[in-house]
């Protein structure tokens, strides 16, 4: 159990529940912030299955072993129940063909699960889940749980919320508030929630429309305001208008909701939401699993049959090619058919590349952007109103997906937050305001640690400074270290030290694609932006090719204002020795460069220098590279001898450059 125990003895925990259709997830926020508790072995995601005995009706297994042996249990496997929760047997016409177990009608005109000759509810099946929740959640804690927020979709009537409330009774939970789910999402993001603080008069527009984006806490200190944005009286508005696009692996929504901050509190409105409840990542591994299907008739014949088990290893292979293809350009599939007739291999191999997958799941994507349009319509709002676009569901990660979604809506959706948890973060954010524990680290209107990256050495060079006031945005430019690197590694850290040992990881991207160049001619333009909700983007371009790439992070959940304070004193503690390592490295990284430069230069001039004057540079060079490659080396010295090593090869930089310059006249 990985889970610490840091609950106040003193208020009794409330804890955030998403009874998902595939999934569930428990989560508990306390000052540190919102954290999913885990489950034995570190399991975050709890599928929401359970196996009922065929004959009693007892409950066999829970979760993870009910789902992984479902293919063998299909008659007392229940899996989805979600979809059953508070509807007649005629409501779920349409779902009923997906579920292996049969359904009838109950009393009151409630669906009821058949097993044997036990009738069992929706809400019987969801307090199993709930209940084995509540058990993680207690390991983790430490302490009793009683009370819970669970969320359901924004869709979802009085009778299918009525009966969710009555899961948590029947597993001895009280559900003391039933919260959206894509009000859940946006709470994860701290939105909607947040108090004016203080009168900084700094507004910030993400917007791309009027290209604003011109708050710079480090290089350009200047406060904007564009013709469109009034000056903002405070970080955050009273009001945000959001969009929540939730694509899982069988469901699809996308909300529009108004979050008002008022003197009573938080009041949220949901004015739309549009959706199918059988369009997900399910139907991409089927497209990949149709196109593997045809290949392999075409190339060994058409009457080739597939059996279920060769079915479920292609819809396992599809699924993970789609989820190479989220981080990859291209993905290599290849199938083992074993021998034909008459002995011969039947090897199937081919590479999708991104491109050719976007073009096959692109009317796949048009539909979620369709129905993000007829939101918008029905919440009769136009792109423009949306102040941010939230992303939850697994399928969330696919880029097309998020290209689509942020061009539609003309604002980078967030994506910090791991799509599968965000909305069980959420409710548990509503859990720890209905219990009134301290949100301070939420809160937080200031940046509490400088934000930086990694550079060569193990260095960081910070890009935004402590305490600055959100948001903010400041830019650097970068280079790369070798000859013909195509990649550059983004490591974004947080902390006051100067090494990247001392500080904390936040997150890390690659820039690929960066066509070879010497080192040093790339430049990489590094962007960070924390913006009103202290979500922050990092973005890298390479300005010659313009390739990019970027990450979000929430960079302040897991510190208490203690232990902020506690690593600022950290870094007044450490400051000389760090400077003096920081420093050790940048001489290093000089030495190394001054030192390339120096030995082509050598290589080039050849016969044409003196010997004695070789001599002389080449035992310069040797006391540099000692020292570079030494560990105990006193800094002042170091930079003496670098200083030397440089004067010294003055003549032999001009000698390489009129060696160059007779070249090209010639
Ligand atoms: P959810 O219902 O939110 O748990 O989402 C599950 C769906 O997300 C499944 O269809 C997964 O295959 C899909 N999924 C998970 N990770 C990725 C990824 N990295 N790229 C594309 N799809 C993914």
């Amino acid at each position: 159990m990985t889970g610490t125990k840091q609950t106040n003895p003193s208020v009794e925990p409330i804890i955030g529940i998403d009874l998902g259709t595939t999934n569930s997830l428990v989560a508990y926020c306390d000052e540190r912030g919102p954290r999913i508790l885990e489950g034995p072995g570190g399991q975050r995601l709890m599928p929401s299955v359970v196996r009922y005995n065929l004959s009693g009706g007892g409950v066999e297994a829970v979760g993870r072993e009910a789902r992984d042996h479902a293919v063998e249990h299909p008659k007392n496997t229940v899996s989805s129940a979600k979809r059953l929760m508070g509807r007649s047997v005629n409501d779920v016409q349409d779902d009923l063909a997906y579920l292996p177990y049969e359904v009838v009608e109950g009393g009151h005109d409630t669906a009821r699960v058949k097993i044997g000759d036990q009738l069992i509810s929706p809400q019987e099946v969801s307090a199993v889940i709930l209940s084995e929740l509540r058990v993680w959640a207690e390991a983790a804690l430490g302490v009793t749980v009683r009370k819970t927020v669970v969320t359901v979709p924004a869709y979802f009537d009085d009778a299918q919320r009525q009966a969710t409330r009555d899961a948590g009774r029947i597993a001895g939970l009280q559900v003391v508030r039933i919260v959206n789910e894509p009000t859940a999402a946006a709470l994860a993001y701290n939105l909607g929630d947040n108090p004016g603080v203080g009168d900084q008069g700094s507004g910030i527009r993400e917007k791309k429309s009027d290209g604003t984006v011109s708050l710079s806490t480090k290089l350009n200190p200047e406060v904007c305001s564009s013709e469109n944005q009034p000056p903002a009286t405070s970080h955050h508005p009273p009001t945000q208008t959001v969009a929540v696009f939730d694509l899982g692996g069988g469901t699809f929504d996308v909300s529009v909701l108004r979050l008002m901050k008022t003197e009573q509190g938080r009041v949220d409105q949901v004015l739309a939401t549009a959706g199918d409840t059988h369009l997900g990542g399910d139907d991409v591994d089927r497209m990949i699993v149709e196109l593997i299907q045809a290949e392999v008739r075409k190339q060994f014949g058409e009457q080739i049959a597939f059996p279920a088990s060769t079915r479920q290893a292609f819809r396992n292979l599809a699924e993970a090619t789609k989820i190479r293809l989220s981080a990859e350009d291209s993905a290599q599939i290849e199938v083992d058919l074993g021998a034909d007739k008459s002995g011969g291999a039947r090897i199937y191999q081919r590479t999708l590349s991104r491109e050719d997958f976007n073009t096959m799941i692109g009317p796949w994507v048009d539909r979620t952007i369709d129905c993000c349009r007829d939101a918008l319509r029905s919440a009769k709002c136009s792109v423009d109103d949306i102040d941010r676009v939230v992303m939850v569901g697994g399928s969330t990660r696919i880029p097309l997906v998020r290209d689509r979604v942020g061009g539609l809506f003309e604002t980078e959706p967030y994506t910090a937050l791991n799509p599968d948890e965000v909305v069980a973060l959420g409710a548990a954010v509503q859990g720890s305001i209905l219990a009134g524990i301290n949100r301070d680290m939420l809160l937080l209107d200031v940046i509490p640690l400088s934000l930086g990256i990694e550079t060569m050495g193990g260095a960081v060079s910070k890009l935004i400074m402590s305490n600055s006031t959100i948001p903010a945005q400041a830019t650097e430019m970068f280079s790369t270290y070798a000859d013909g690197q195509t990649n550059i590694k983004v490591h974004v850290l947080q902390g006051e030290r100067e090494l990247v040992s001392d500080c904390r990881s936040l997150g890390e991207f690659e820039l690929k694609g960066i066509p070879p160049m010497p080192a040093g001619l790339p430049k990489v333009e590094v962007t960070f932006l924390v913006d009103a909700n202290g979500v922050l983007s990092v973005q890298a371009v390479e300005k010659r090719s313009e390739k990019r790439a970027s990450i979000q992070i929430v960079p302040n959940h897991g510190l208490t204002r203690d232990e902020v304070q506690r690593m600022e004193n950290d870094s007044y503690a450490h400051a000389a020795q760090d400077m003096a390592a920081h420093r050790l490295i940048d001489l290093r990284n000089q030495a190394r460069l001054d030192i390339r430069a120096i030995e082509k230069q050598l290589a080039k001039v050849g016969d044409e220098m003196d010997a004695g004057y070789r001599a002389q540079v080449e035992q310069h060079v040797a006391e540099v590279k000692a020292m570079a490659d030494s560990s105990g080396v006193d800094p002042d010295k170091f930079h003496e001898a670098l200083d030397a090593m440089d004067k010294s090869t003055v003549r032999l930089a001009e000698l390489a450059i009129t060696m160059t310059l007779r070249e090209e006249q010639a």
